[in-house]
């Protein structure tokens, strides 16, 4: 078996060490969370509930411990380690409630009365990515567990401390054995038996476009389930019209939060050309503001990529760029890479088509309307995006014609969650959170029942 040593990006000091789980040992989990199936769902919706507010009440009297694990296996500044851990409980929350309300409806037809129900799909494998550990299990979890299915959680091999400790504190919380189990391993072999054991009737995963078209191709054997939540390479689009000073104090955490890591970033800003120079004037001032350095210090905006590895693939796209602002990093240890502003005069420099996954934000010009919609459209990718403007129509017109599924006007949110949250294109398939999800979830049944 082999050890897996897990490093803090920010200082490089070992953080843990575990072993890596077998392939047997996937197949064990599965076979735990299947024989636990017909247990959950029986469980019935009002205690299903309780058992799931009580898991998020758990979360939540653990988040500064669940926070400061994050941080120091992912390097996520402590603020946001905190405001995540803080909506891996609101999320629980809002599916706990939910479990009384996805309701099946009854539909006029001759002869007799028709029904439908939605049942449960059995084991679900939930794999998950190292860029937002915790909040992303948590928005699998949420559901899959609400709809009554069991899960086996894979967790990104390099950082899997928050998700082993969330299945920790359910049990704590009193869900029963076998509901949750968390498998540490590697995704192409202990991760992929989830795709290929015929007990597991779904696969969720966000993580790289790569690696979502290998597990589409796998699941097409047993038709399985599959939602997918993908990679992004999402516009922010600032029309002359908007409230400058506002759209340039919010782009640089609409690109470097997270270090970029994020598949909502918006790391092209598309700027209408008559206020170009004036816009990438104030976007250079309040990425010179951005506080990069330790991460368990609250002030901190940014801190260290995840891994050197990681680090050295987004130095391979920014080293080639001639950036118009590189911001401080730290001396010493540590995974760092500056905030970097470059300027492209259309799409075809490679840094404004692939995900770089680090802070680097492109900046585009565009002439009008028809022009910022093409230039967003003109990517394999279609997950998310702003527009800033102060003119309503204008906004509508142009969240209308954008290719993307999570969109926000004069903000930069993302992901809510009793709002849907997904791609367009080459960026997933399916949706998160809202309502909506549970349909992901379920199997819808029909039943007719005579009345002659
Ligand atoms: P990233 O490029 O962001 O590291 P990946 O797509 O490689 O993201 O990984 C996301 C998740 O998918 C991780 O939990 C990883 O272990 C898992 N994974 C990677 N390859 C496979 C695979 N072939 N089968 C199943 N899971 C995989």
């Amino acid at each position: 078996m082999s050890a897996l040593i897990l490093r803090n990006p920010a200082t490089e000091a070992v953080v843990a060490e575990l072993p890596h789980a077998t392939v047997e040992d996937m197949d064990a989990a599965i076979v735990r969370a299947a024989a636990a199936g017909d247990a959950w769902r029986t469980v019935s919706p009002a205690d299903r509930n309780r058992l799931l507010r009580r898991f998020a009440d758990t979360v939540a009297a653990h988040a500064d411990e669940l926070a400061e694990l994050e941080t120091r296996n992912m390097g996520m500044p402590i603020g946001s380690s905190r405001w995540c851990a803080n909506a891996v409980a609101d999320t629980l929350h809002y599916f706990a409630g939910a479990v009384e309300k996805h309701a099946g409806s009854t539909i006029p037809v001759a002869g007799g009365v028709d029904m439908t129900f939605h049942e449960p799909l059995g084991v679900v494998g939930l794999i998950t990515p190292w860029n937002f550990p915790m909040l992303i299990a948590s928005w699998k979890l949420g559901p899959a567990l609400a709809a009554g299915n069991t899960v086996v959680l894979k967790p990104a091999e390099i950082t899997p401390l928050t998700s082993i400790r969330l299945g920790e504190l359910a049990l704590e919380a009193g869900l029963p054995e076998g509901v949750l189990n968390v498998v540490v391993g590697p995704g192409s072999t202990v991760g992929w038996r989830l795709v290929e054991h015929p007990l597991v009737r779904k696969v969720a995963f966000t993580g790289s476009t790569v690696v979502g078209k290998r597990l589409m191709q796998g699941c097409a054997d047993q038709v399985k389930r599959l939602t997918l939540e993908l990679g992004g390479k999402s516009a922010n689009i600032v029309f002359a019209d908007a409230d400058l000073e506002k759209a340039a104090a919010a782009a640089p955490g609409a690109v470097f939060d997270n270090s970029g890591q994020d598949c909502c970033s918006r790391s092209r800003v598309l700027v209408q050309r008559s206020v170009f120079d004036e816009f990438l004037e104030k976007f250079v001032a309040a990425a010179a503001a951005w506080k990069v350095g330790d991460p368990m210090d609250t002030a901190t905006a940014m801190g260290p990529l995840v891994t050197a590895d990681h680090l050295a693939r987004v130095l391979a796209y920014s080293r080639d760029l001639q950036p118009v602002f590189t911001g401080e990093v730290p001396d010493g240890p540590g995974y760092w890479h500056p905030v970097m502003i470059a300027v492209a005069d259309d799409m075809s420099p490679v840094a404004c088509r692939e995900e770089i996954f680090g802070p680097v934000a492109m900046v585009i010009p565009f002439d009008d309307e028809a022009d910022a919609v093409r230039i967003c459209n003109d990517s394999e990718y279609g997950l998310s995006g702003s527009v800033w403007t102060r003119d309503g129509a204008r906004a509508l017109r142009v969240v209308r014609a954008m290719e993307a599924g999570t969109i926000s006007v004069n903000s930069n949110s993302s992901v809510r969650y009793a709002t849907p949250f997904g791609g367009f294109k080459q960026s997933g398939l399916g949706r998160e959170h809202s309502m909506h999800v549970l349909d992901h979830y379920t199997e819808l049944k029909n039943v007719f029942i005579s009345t002659e």
